[in-house]
């Protein structure tokens, strides 16, 4: 299976959920922390499923997730 690590820019976040939905692995959460404008970001709660899909960056609104594929 292939692995995959995303990487959240906190700024960007507006707390929509969409990419909680969408990713199949379960691997993004709302957290409990906010960003300068005041929405609770998203983290990646469980890295290590992430399988480098991409499906959380495509439906991102904001463009807040960069998604790296790894060998
Ligand atoms: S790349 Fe795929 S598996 Fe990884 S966090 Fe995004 S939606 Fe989930
Ligand atoms: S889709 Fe983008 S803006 Fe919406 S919660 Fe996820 S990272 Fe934040």
């Amino acid at each position: 299976m292939a692995k995959g690590k995303v990487e959240i820019r906190i700024e960007s976040c507006k707390s929509c959920g969409y990419c909680v939905k969408f990713c199949p692995k379960g691997v993004l959460a709302i957290g409990e922390n906010v960003n300068q404008k005041g929405y609770q970001y998203v983290v990646a709660e469980n890295p290590d499923d992430c399988i480098g899909c991409a499906q959380c960056g495509q439906v991102c609104p904001d463009a807040a997730i960069e998604v790296y594929r790894e060998a």
